[in-house]
Formats: structure tokens, C-alpha cells, sequence
């Protein structure tokens, strides 16, 4: 069997030009546009890329970005005064805090200074909490996005056994939640659970979002399965400045058994910044504009 590959580059650019059609309407009908504020505190090289992506791209779907570029050694005190400003700012309806952020500072803290009615990521304890309880709510992007990807291959999940492979509050957990409300019997999985390869074998869906490289081998996967690689590890290669980008899953076993398989790169990373614009529209609708 050769897998279907899920290409999440024509799956985000399909997304972003419904966004980019959808602005253009609010632009004519409702003279606003949505704006989504990132704030960066530090220079983490990773976040550095993944903030300017994020504000090309809310720029290119015709919203309005504000970026916030804070020195590393920025106080709590400071980034909550910010937070606050933005909460209040009208032309603001998405905030979007890049993390991690440095030891010095309280994530948890700063997650919960955000206006859950501008939290497009989602963290914020009362979208957690709605998520749980089945109520609607702001969604974390990474996990929308994967639901949308699966979508693009088995519209009717009902009744199929999801199992999910980490636990963390912004991807497994998450998705765990979004398995469950489409009816899927899920099992949650982490460091500790024994015999993870058998468990995976029972999965007609397989999340992988651990953080290691390839660590789910080809025979950890039931046939026909479809596979959702969320991993972005980077392996030292020889020759390579930056190294190879791997997932969890290792693809190339993997796409001879499952029936459908995301591929890292261009599989689950370039839907969480459509997701974000998804949010920062359904929050600046929410708003009101
Ligand atoms: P975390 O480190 O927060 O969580 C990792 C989870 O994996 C934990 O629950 C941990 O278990 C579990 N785990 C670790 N080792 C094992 C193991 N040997 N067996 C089973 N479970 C294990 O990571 P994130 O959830 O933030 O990210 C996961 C991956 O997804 C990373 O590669 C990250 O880069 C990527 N990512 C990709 C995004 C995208 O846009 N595509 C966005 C966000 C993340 P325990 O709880 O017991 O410690």
C-alpha cells in the first residue's frame, strides 16, 4: 500500500484564499478589517522566523498585523501593561504571545491576561475550559488544523479509535478534545504509557505530537491507517547549515502501511498559521465588525 499524501501547503493556500475573499467583503460591506497583534519578547531564532511568517501572511490575506518586538529582559509588569492595552485597543481582535517566553516571566500568567474574546491561540483557561465542556470556543490553531486535514481525507470519523501520542495543553490535549467531539473513541498517550507500538497498532487515526525524531516506526501503524505527523525536529545532517526537518512519525516506513499520511515538512506546520488567520476573522466577527 502507498499512502495518500495530505498536502497541508494546498490545504493552507485553499484556506487563505477563502480568508483573503472574506476580508475583501468585510472591506466593502462592513469598511473594517481585522487586526491581529504578535507580541515577541527575546530573540529565539525559531521564533523570530515564525513571527514574520505569521505577519506576511495576516498582511497578505489583507488584515492589519501589529508587531510587538520586545527585548528579552522586558518585565512581566510591562508585557501584562501591554496585553492590557491591546485588550482594549478596537482596531486589536486577535493577541497573539509568542512562546516560549523567557524563564523570567509567568507564561501562565501572561496566557491568562489575554481577553479570551482575543485569544486566537486559544490557551487562554476559558477557551481550554469551553473546549472541554463541548461549548464553542477559540480553538489552539495546530489542533484545527490537523482536524482540518483529516477532514480532507474521511469526512465521517465517527466511531473510529483515535489514538493521540502526547499530552501536552497545546497540541495533544487539545486535539484529544476536538477527536472526541467528532465522535471518535480516543486514547491519550505520553511518557509513561507501556507498549505505546501496540497501542498505536489499534489506531484508524494516529496523532504524533511528542517532539521526537521518527519515533513512531512504520510497524507501530495499523494498515490503511491515516497518520497526523504534528513533530518538527530538526536532525543535524552533514553538509546541511540548518539539518533536515523530521517529524515523529518516520515517513518513509510509514507510507508504505498507512492509508493517509501528513508529511513534515508541508504537512500540519503551514495550517496553524491559516488556522490563526481563521481565528483572528472569527474573533473580529465575534467582536462585532
Ligand atoms: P511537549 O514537549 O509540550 O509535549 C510532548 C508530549 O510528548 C508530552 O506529553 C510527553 O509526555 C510526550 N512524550 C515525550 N516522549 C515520549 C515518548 N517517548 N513516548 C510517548 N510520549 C512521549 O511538545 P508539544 O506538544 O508542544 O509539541 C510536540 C511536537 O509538535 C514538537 O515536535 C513540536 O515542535 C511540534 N509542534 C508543531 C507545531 C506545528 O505547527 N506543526 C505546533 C506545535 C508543536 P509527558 O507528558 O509524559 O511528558
Amino acid at each position: 500500500m502507498t499512502a495518500t499524501i495530505i498536502d497541508g501547503n494546498a490545504a493552507a493556500e485553499r484556506q487563505r484564499l477563502q480568508i483573503a475573499a472574506e476580508i475583501a467583503r468585510w472591506k466593502e460591506q462592513r469598511r473594517c478589517i481585522p487586526g491581529l497583534a504578535v507580541i515577541l519578547v527575546g530573540n529565539d531564532p525559531a521564533s523570530e522566523v515564525y513571527i514574520g511568517s505569521k505577519a506576511r501572511q495576516t498582511v497578505a490575506v489583507g488584515m492589519r498585523s501589529f508587531e510587538y518586538r520586545l527585548p528579552a529582559e522586558t518585565s512581566q509588569d510591562e508585557l501584562l501593561t501591554l496585553i492590557s492595552r491591546l485588550n482594549a485597543d478596537e482596531e486589536v481582535d486577535g493577541i497573539l504571545v509568542q512562546l516560549p517566553l523567557p524563564q523570567h516571566i509567568d507564561t501562565d500568567g501572561v496566557i491568562r491576561a489575554v481577553d479570551p474574546a482575543k485569544d486566537v491561540d486559544g490557551f487562554h483557561p476559558e477557551n481550554a475550559g469551553r473546549l472541554m465542556r463541548g461549548l464553542p470556543s477559540l480553538v489552539p490553531c495546530t489542533p484545527l488544523g490537523c482536524m482540518m486535514l483529516l477532514q480532507t481525507v474521511a469526512t465521517d470519523l465517527r466511531g473510529l479509535h483515535a489514538v493521540v501520542v502526547g499530552r501536552s495543553n497545546i497540541v495533544g490535549k487539545p486535539i484529544a478534545q476536538l477527536l472526541l467531539q467528532a465522535d471518535c473513541t480516543v486514547t491519550m498517550t505520553h511518557s509513561r504509557s507501556r507498549d505505546l507500538p501496540a497501542v498505536c497498532r489499534q489506531a484508524d487515526i494516529l496523532i504524533a505530537a511528542v517532539g521526537r525524531p521518527e519515533m513512531v516506526r512504520g510497524d507501530w501503524i495499523k494498515p490503511g491507517a491515516i497518520v497526523i505527523d504534528v513533530g518538527i525536529n530538526r536532525l543535524p545532517t552533514a553538509g546541511a547549515a540548518k539539518g533536515r526537518l523530521v517529524g515523529d512519525v518516520a515517513f518513509e516506513e510509514a507510507r508504505h502501511i498507512a492509508g493517509a499520511i501528513t508529511p513534515v515538512p508541508g504537512g500540519v506546520g503551514p495550517m496553524t498559521i491559516a488556522c490563526l488567520l481563521q481565528n483572528t476573522l472569527l474573533t473580529a466577527g465575534g467582536r462585532g465588525k
